[in-house]
C-alpha cells in the first residue's frame, strides 16, 4: 500500500505530504489496510516505527469523511475516539501529531494528562473536541467529572500497552472501557499497540479487543 492507495480524503492526504511522509512504514503499510477494513488490531510495534500515523491517519479518514462534529462551548463533550498512552510526552506527541493531520478540516483533537492543573484542559475540552487523547488517570477524572460521555465512541486506542501495564494503569483501563456509555467492544473499534506481546497483555487483548482481532507484529 502507498499513501495515494489508501486513499486518503483530499485535505488528511495535502497535511500528510505536508508533514514529509512520502512513504508508508511497514506499520503503515500493513495496518492501515486493516484499520480502514474496520477490523479491531493488535499490533507490536515500537516507538520510531510510526504506530502513531499507522492508527490516526484510517481515524482521521473516517472522521473527515462522516462530517464529525464537536460541539462548541458545550460543558459535555463526546469524542468519537479516545486514544490512551501512558505518559504526558507521549500522548502529547500523538496530540500534535493528530493535530497536524487535522489541520484545517472538522476534527478538533485535545489532550489531557496528570501532573497539571485541570482548569485549563476542561475550558480546551468545552471548545469542543472529537478526538480525545490522555493519560489513563486524567481521562478517568473528566469521565466522573461529566466533561466527558463516552456513548459516542468509535474508536478507542491503546499505545504502548506494555508499559501502560507496567506502570500500574490496568485499573484505570479496565474502569475506562466499563464506564457508563462506554460502547461494548462490539460497537466499537478498538486498536492495541504494544512493543511486547507478554500473556498479561494477550488477556487484556482477548478482553478488549473483538475475538476476530487481527494480530500484526
Ligand atoms: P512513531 O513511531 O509514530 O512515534 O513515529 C516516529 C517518527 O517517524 C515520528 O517523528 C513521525 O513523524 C515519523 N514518521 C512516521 N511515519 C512516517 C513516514 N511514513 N514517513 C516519514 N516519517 C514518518
Amino acid at each position: 500500500m502507498t499513501f495515494e492507495e489508501a486513499a486518503l480524503c483530499d485535505s488528511l492526504s495535502k497535511n500528510v505530504s505536508r508533514s514529509g511522509y512520502v512513504k508508508p512504514t511497514p506499520v503503515q503499510k500493513h495496518g492501515i489496510p486493516i484499520i480502514s477494513a474496520g477490523r479491531d488490531l493488535m499490533a507490536c510495534a515500537q516507538t520510531g516505527s510510526g504506530k502513531t500515523a499507522a492508527f490516526l491517519l484510517p481515524i482521521l479518514h473516517q472522521l473527515m469523511i462522516g462530517g464529525a462534529s464537536s460541539s462548541f462551548f458545550s460543558e459535555l463533550q463526546e469524542p468519537k475516539a479516545i486514544i490512551v498512552a501512558p505518559t504526558r510526552e507521549l500522548i502529547n506527541q500523538i496530540f500534535l501529531e493528530a493535530r497536524k493531520f487535522a489541520y484545517g478540516t472538522v476534527v478538533r483533537p485535545v489532550v489531557v494528562y496528570g501532573g497539571v492543573s485541570i482548569r485549563h484542559q476542561v475550558s480546551d475540552l468545552n471548545k469542543g473536541c472529537n478526538v480525545l487523547c490522555g493519560t489513563p488517570g486524567r481521562l478517568m477524572d473528566m469521565i466522573e467529572r461529566g466533561k466527558v460521555g463516552l456513548s459516542k465512541v468509535q474508536y478507542f486506542v491503546l499505545d504502548e500497552a506494555d508499559r501502560m501495564l507496567d506502570m500500574g494503569f490496568e485499573p484505570d483501563m479496565r474502569r475506562l472501557v466499563a464506564s457508563p456509555g462506554m460502547p461494548s467492544r462490539e460497537g466499537r473499534q478498538t486498536l492495541m499497540f504494544s512493543a511486547t506481546f507478554p500473556e498479561e497483555i494477550q488477556k487484556l487483548a482477548a478482553d478488549f479487543l473483538k475475538p476476530d482481532y487481527l494480530f500484526l507484529a
